[in-house]
């Protein structure tokens, strides 16, 4: 199918792009790197009356490291993101997440704050953002402000921008610790599809090899990217031993609320989340115990 008739507008700054949505109304849309609305508005599962292009907004793309947090544009290329070494020391999630993401030429075009912002359940960079806690900067012709990614996603598809607000940076947690490592796994039907199911952790260590941080967090199995504070938390003072693994991997996939569809039905989905979320938390343990 072809999309239903729309006008079109290139914004050259954050500040035009803003000023065009308050006067476009509710149904214009803007379009980064276009690999999921573009499908969406042929399969006319959206009909934008206006597209705003951000594509030529400099400002919007950029990877900087400050002390505590990694700031990455909007409209930066999840190729770019996965190319920076920096980043990848810093906020290693980001590169592990995204080898999973689509594939070279969606890279190479979908953008980090795309991704963010259609908040596909199943997505990877949204369970990244819920695990570490990313914070998201909204900008409207009124202002700006910034919400935790919890605070973010609200739903399938749905997160807590206006429709006059346009993603303009994302903050990136960046661990201090040197023993830490992190990991991120899937299985979904093909390599470069959607997660079936994902999981992620990143963990820190003392010198005893003890656990003093970690997160966990999985995709495709609820309306939004999960994170299981609470249930990481338990892992603290522990070497990881397996009952500690299974323990909190069994508890993170009781907690979640899969669906069923053609692919995989809710039991399994659930299954799934256990048996990866274990993976994700001995392979991030390997990988901190190794960290100099
Ligand atoms: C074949 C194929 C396979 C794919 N596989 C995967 C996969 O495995 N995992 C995965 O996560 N994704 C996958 N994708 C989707 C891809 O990652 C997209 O890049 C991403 O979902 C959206 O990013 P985008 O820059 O293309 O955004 P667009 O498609 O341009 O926009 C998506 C939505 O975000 C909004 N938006 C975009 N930028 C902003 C902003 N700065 N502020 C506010 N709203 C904004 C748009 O209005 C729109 O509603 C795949 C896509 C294709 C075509």
């Amino acid at each position: 199918m072809k999309a239903a008739p729309f006008e079109y507008a290139r914004a050259g700054s954050i500040g035009e792009a803003c000023d065009l949505l308050a006067r476009r109304g509710d149904d214009a849309k803007l379009i980064a790197g276009g690999q999921s609305l573009v499908p969406m508005m042929a399969m006319r599962l959206l009909r934008p009356s206006w597209l705003i292009d951000i594509n030529e907004i400099s400002a919007l793309k950029f990877a900087a490291i400050e002390k505590d947090f990694a700031r990455t544009g909007a409209c930066t290329r999840q190729a770019e993101i996965a190319r920076d070494d920096a980043l990848a020391v810093r906020v290693p999630l980001l590169r592990q997440a995204l080898a999973w993401v689509g594939h070279v030429q969606t890279r190479n075009r979908g953008t980090v704050g795309g991704s963010l912002a259609h908040a596909d359940p199943a997505a990877e960079l949204p369970v990244v953002a819920q695990l570490l806690g990313a914070r998201m900067l909204l900008r409207s012709s009124k202002g700006t402000r910034e919400i935790e990614a919890g605070e973010f996603f609200t739903g399938p598809m749905a997160v807590a921008a206006r429709p006059d607000e346009c993603l303009e940076e994302i903050r990136w947690p960046i661990w201090s610790e040197k023993r830490a490592g992190s990991a991120f796994t899937e299985i979904s039907v093909r390599h470069g599809d959607f997660a079936m199911v994902a999981a992620a952790a990143q963990l820190a260590l003392d010198a005893d090899g003890k656990c003093t941080r970690a997160v966990l967090g999985l995709g495709g199995v609820g309306r939004t990217p999960l994170a299981f504070p609470k249930i990481a938390a338990r892992l603290v003072g522990t070497r990881l031993e397996e009952s500690a693994v299974r323990d909190a991997a069994q508890a993170a996939a009781a907690a979640c609320e899969p669906g069923g569809d053609l692919h995989a039905s809710a039991e399994y989905r659930r299954h799934l989340a256990g048996v990866l979320a274990a993976r994700a938390l001995r392979e991030s343990y390997e990988k901190a115990k190794a960290a100099a």
